[in-house]
């Protein structure tokens, strides 16, 4: 059964997408079997996978409003057990189409429940906001991954996103966890990161990853080719640092599911 993550911050610009999408090529390199899903309308996880927007014609979308089963838009990737469910044109008008829908927060998680057994992890890129395409995202999700730039400011909107998360956690799934912090765009370990990695911890009670993502100029390029940074630049610090990530989310399920046997 896979374990859906949420990859939120309502801030752009954040790392997101570049996270949500080279974390699961990181992750199928680690013999995992991932799904992408593209919730963002502006659609920048399917084109740096390899589907540029203007050309699918079908993806969540679909799946979201029940013209299509999730299964059949489901798109391979140039990575090995790495697929893709694109974000169409359509998903601009999502939101606002959903609003006069029943059960309109729980239609991502309907539309998942058909292919959670067929992976490992399910990751969501959510949109920079907190509205009905990311409120669907976190109902459907095990836990939220939240990128964080290490600024000052960045923690602001982090309460914000955190209070969503809660209301959510008790209103639409109880089971909702907070899987952790990723540092992103980090220039060298300094001061200033070590001070947001210890207030977000004290503030928020949200854990951070040890593998912080640092600023690399491959990380920006790879998209532009539709690859990931294995495939583009496979000896980068950047990909190095995506491997890092994928195996301590992998080293903290495995010792999750040996606490659950115990
Ligand atoms: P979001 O999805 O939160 O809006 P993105 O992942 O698209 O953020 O990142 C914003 C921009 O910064 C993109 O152009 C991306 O290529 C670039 N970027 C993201 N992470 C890094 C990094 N670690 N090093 C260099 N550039 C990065
Ligand atoms: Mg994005």
């Amino acid at each position: 059964m896979a374990r859906v993550l949420a990859v939120s911050n309502q801030k752009g610009g954040v790392g997101k997408t570049t996270t949500t999408t080279n974390l699961g090529a990181a992750l199928a390199l680690a013999g995992q079997k991932v799904l992408v899903v593209d919730l963002d309308p502006q659609g920048n996880a399917s084109s740096g996978l390899g589907y540029p927007r203007a050309e699918v014609d079908s993806g969540v979308y679909d799946a979201l409003m029940a013209f299509r089963d999730l299964e059949d838009v489901v798109r391979p990737t140039s990575v090995e057990r790495l697929d893709l469910v694109p974000a169409s044109r359509d998903l601009v008008g999502a939101e606002v189409e959903l609003v006069g829908e029943a059960q309109r927060e729980r239609r991502l998680r309907r539309a998942l429940d058909r292919v959670r057994d067929g992976y490992d992890w399910i990751l969501i890129d959510c949109p920079p906001s907190l509205g009905l395409l990311t409120i669907n995202a976190l109902v459907a999700s095990d836990a939220v991954l939240v990128p964080l730039q290490a600024e000052y400011y960045a923690m602001e909107g982090l309460g914000d996103l955190l209070r969503t998360v809660d209301a959510v956690q008790k209103h639409m799934n109880p089971d909702l966890e907070r899987e952790g912090i990723v540092l992103t765009m980090i220039d060298r370990r300094n001061n200033l990161c070590r001070d947001v990695e210890t207030q977000a911890r004290e503030l928020f009670g949200i854990d951070v990853f040890a593998s912080a993502i640092p600023r690399n100029v491959r990380l920006g390029e790879a998209p532009s080719f539709g690859k990931s940074i294995v495939e583009y630049a496979s000896n980068s610090k950047g990909a190095q640092a995506y491997v890092a990530l994928a195996e301590e989310l992998l080293a903290r399920r495995g010792a999750r599911a040996a606490r659950a046997a115990s």
